[in-house]
């Protein structure tokens, strides 16, 4: 499936998390689809483009750990939450919150 992403160019094949902590914007061999909002949200997720890119250390952790893990970390929701926040900010740009609630279930901010 090609998915579209309004929070970064999917074609540069970055990691968010490695260039949104770090600054570290180089290309990333193996990166792994990730939906910023999932379960009963998911499909909202790709329609609203809220899709970004992971290396596997952001996403699932490797063999270097899960620190930062957005999924089955001890820390997963500090990092799944900041992805949600930013997709937050860049709905607002255009949409009021209410719409957001309406949408997603809950705001973040
Ligand atoms: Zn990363
Ligand atoms: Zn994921």
């Amino acid at each position: 499936m090609k998915y579209k992403s309004v929070m970064q160019d999917l074609s540069e094949r970055r990691c968010y998390l490695c260039a949104r902590l770090y600054g570290d914007e180089t290309e990333k061999v193996n990166l792994h689809h990730h939906h910023v909002f999932s379960g009963p949200y998911k499909r909202a997720s790709e329609k609203y483009g809220f899709i970004v890119t992971l290396c596997l250390y952001h996403h699932e952790g490797d063999i270097t750990g899960n620190r930062e893990a957005v999924h089955d970390a001890p820390n997963s929701k500090e990092y799944s939450d900041m992805l949600k926040r930013d997709a937050q900010r860049i709905f607002e740009q255009d949409h009021s919150r209410q719409e957001f609630i309406k949408i997603f279930g809950k705001s973040r901010l």
